[in-house]
């Protein structure tokens, strides 16, 4: 099983206060950039994880990608689909192998949680995904919806749950594929702080920065990792999609901000949520993941025409699938995706190949 060190991410939460505590009073926006980006790095250290010595034999990392999950903010507090798609998950992790969750956000609708005692994390959290194939890691981000609330009630909810990990707004993840010399890295985004918030229900889109300066400071870290990476196999995750063709469209400020870094640094794979439907989309070269499914579905597909023609692999958003996620499998090699519908059975599959630096 792949481990988060506890120790680790509270020395990277002590680490990161203290770089952040000067640069309130720094002056114009480029010194600030500047001056901040580069101690933050060290808020990240990037160690590689390795496999624990029970995985001898393993050839591969596999994980599950869930979003948009977030039940409702009344009792029951789960809605039918995000029990069929826990379900199913659960299912799917037991079979098929999974070492930790990406759960890509709106973890809570409508307004996320007001603290972490917030009787949510067990309604909409525990209580559901309880199969044991998924006591595993669940790697967090923040969707537009827990933004509506306490995001740091949710981060400090990482020292409560054994298996929640959610260290930051945004963080790097790195492992060692065992027995392949090769390496992944996940690099985990908050494209609201990244882009604004947005009202989804009423079709808006992100209103731009709630602070420019926040959202500058993680577009230089990002940057940074993904200029310094080596990593075989390189995932960049957030909420927002950059390419969808569903009710919301690509994200404007995506395209701009970052589209041309997932390129030049030749992304394996961009994986989001925010849509609540299943894409898969393939343009220059990058697997556009969107795995927003996990409490709703969507069949919308009025911003077809709005994604580079012929980009569009696979979408489904239809009821009867009863929700949906994504299993993926990094080998030496390649990167297996896989579409799974919350009734059971797998819809899609398709393989990205490890990035090629020459
Ligand atoms: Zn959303």
């Amino acid at each position: 099983m792949l481990l988060f060190s506890k120790a680790a991410v509270t020395w990277r939460e002590r680490k990161c206060r203290l770089t952040r505590q000067p640069v309130a009073v720094m002056g114009p926006t480029l010194i600030y950039i500047l001056i901040v980006a580069t101690p933050l790095a060290y808020c990240y250290p990037g160690a590689f994880q390795n496999q624990s010595k029970l995985d001898k034999n393993r050839t591969s990392i596999k994980f599950l990608v869930v979003g948009d999950w977030g039940g409702e903010p009344h009792a029951p507090y789960v809605t039918a689909v995000e029990k069929a798609t826990a379900h199913e998950m659960g299912k799917i992790a037991e079979q098929m192998g999974a070492d930790f969750v990406l759960a890509v956000g709106d973890n809570f609708y409508y307004n996320g949680v007001e603290s972490v005692d917030s009787p949510r994390f067990k309604e909409t959290f525990e209580s559901v995904f309880t199969a044991k194939s998924l006591h595993i890691p669940w790697y967090v981000i923040a969707g537009n919806h827990d933004h509506r609330g306490n995001v740091k009630a949710e981060i400090e909810y990482s020292t409560k749950s054994h298996r929640w990990k959610f260290p930051s707004y945004y963080y790097e993840l790195n492992f060692n594929i065992p027995n392949t010399g090769k390496t992944l890295t996940i690099i985990m985004l908050d494209t609201i702080m990244l882009c604004g918030n947005s009202d989804d229900f009423a079709d808006e889109i992100p209103r731009g920065p709630l602070n420019e300066l926040e959202a500058n400071r993680q577009l230089v870290w990002l940057q940074e990792r993904l200029a310094l990476s080596k990593a075989d196999f390189l995932l960049v995750a957030g909420h927002y999609p950059v390419w969808s063709v569903s009710k919301h469209g690509p994200t404007q400020c995506l395209l701009e901000r970052l589209r041309p870094l997932l390129i030049k640094y030749k992304a394996t794979s961009y994986l989001c949520g925010h849509d609540h439907n299943l894409q898969y989309i393939e343009e220059s070269d990058i697997g556009y993941v969107v795995s927003g499914a996990g409490n709703f579905l969507d069949p919308n597909v009025n911003h077809w025409n709005d994604v580079p023609k012929g980009s569009v692999k696979f979408f489904t958003g239809q009821a009867s699938t009863m929700g949906g996620f994504v299993h993926a499998e990094v080998t030496k090699n390649e990167m297996i995706v896989t579409f799974y519908q919350s009734k059971g059975t797998s819809l899609y599959r398709t393989v990205l190949s490890q990035r090629n630096f020459e």
